[in-house]
């Protein structure tokens, strides 16, 4: 992997530098914070600044240090990361020395003489993932992690976790940047201006969430969802097309493909639904990520009872989903629902 400085988390992580050189710095940290904002990013460079031979302070990118980690050759790092490794669990084989799992384990890793005579670093990504097995093992290796060892463990949902594995962590928390740092992160990424403005207001401003989006092509998605919302495209022709739009959504079959496709749109439906009960509750459309909608769309959030049977529909969709029912029959349904929920709210036309 190269090496990227995060946007707009610079104040945590030079105050923990600063620590390092006092050092001051605790062996266990959570980074805490929603979703895409960076804290996977902020945990690398952080990491990369401590091992930097001209550190702790930002990592010089000429060291040796510096190098090697850049081209993935660095000893001392060891990195769990469900998202790359294509698991949605982290089992206790990366954790403990039981089953063998790819990539060796964490207990292994901190056993072993540090390879570059530094700091060694340790990266658990989205850590609530872990078996209950994994976690309990992890508690273990938080209690005597070893000298010169920081373990970052990275998390938008610290309370899925063990109070013991909490507890023994100091919580860092990272701070969504602001619209225009994430719409530049797009722009940077290829995206034209106005997609990336607008799809960084959808997604609070989260820049790794929202490269997801625009990956998936999420402008179109949203475009699809206000025809059926308004009742301008019928429910069942959108499915189809929902299921035909183009856009990156990872490896994996067709089938898994289209169902990841529908649990985004299900997921950007159910955004779309929370902001219209904000908006019937007293919230300004300015304030809220999907305020821009058209007004005949939000003009639904006066019927309070239809945009809650809405959101029952989509909360069904979603467990279907996770049960593994056709994406296309949970989308039928689904949007036949919303749409008809919303239908009963609009004026007459
Ligand atoms: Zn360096």
């Amino acid at each position: 992997m190269g090496l990227e400085r995060p946007e707009g988390h610079d104040l945590q992580i030079e105050g923990l530098w600063s620590a390092a050189r006092d050092e001051r710095l605790p062996h266990a940290l959570m980074f805490t914070g929603a979703d895409g904002i960076g804290k996977h990013m902020a945990a690398r460079w952080f990491l990369a600044g401590l091992f930097c031979e001209r550190g702790p302070g930002p990592p010089c990118g000429e060291c040796g240090a510096c190098r090697r980690l850049a081209a993935g050759s660095f000893g001392d790092l060891f990195v769990v990361d469900p998202e790359e490794e294509g698991g949605d669990r982290i089992k206790i084989g990366r954790i403990a020395r039981r089953e063998q799992e790819d990539g060796g384990c964490l207990e292994e890793f901190l056993s072993l003489r540090p390879a570059e005579g530094g700091w060694r670093g340790v990266i658990l990504r989205d850590v609530e993932l872990a078996t209950r097995e994994a976690e309990n093992a992890l508690l273990k290796t938080l209690e005597e992690p070893g000298d010169s060892c920081c373990i970052v463990l990275v998390t938008a949902h610290p309370s899925r976790l063990l109070d013991t594995v909490r507890s023994r962590c100091v919580q860092v928390g990272f701070e969504s940047p602001e619209r225009e740092t994430c719409a530049g992160v797009l722009m940077d990424a290829g995206f034209d201006a106005e997609t990336s403005g607008r799809i960084s207001r959808w997604v609070s401003s989260a820049p790794g969430r929202a490269l997801r989006w625009a990956r998936r092509s999420a402008v179109a998605e949203r475009r699809l969802l206000t025809e059926v919302l308004s009742g301008d495209l019928d429910a069942l022709a959108a499915t189809p097309q929902i299921l035909a739009l183009e856009g990156e959504l990872g490896e994996g079959t067709p089938a898994a493909l289209a169902r990841r496709r529908a649990v985004g749109f299900i997921d950007l439906c159910v955004d779309v639904l929370r902001d219209l009960a904000r908006l019937g509750a007293g919230a300004l459309a300015e304030e809220l990520p999907h305020g821009d909608l058209p007004q005949q769309v939000l003009g639904c959030a006066n019927a309070p009872s239809a945009v809650r049977r809405g959101a029952e529909s989509l909360w069904r969709a979603r467990r279907e989903l996770d049960s593994n029912l056709a994406p296309e029959a949970v989308l039928d349904r689904a949007l036949s629902e919303l749409q008809a929920a919303m239908a009963a709210s609009h004026p007459a036309r």
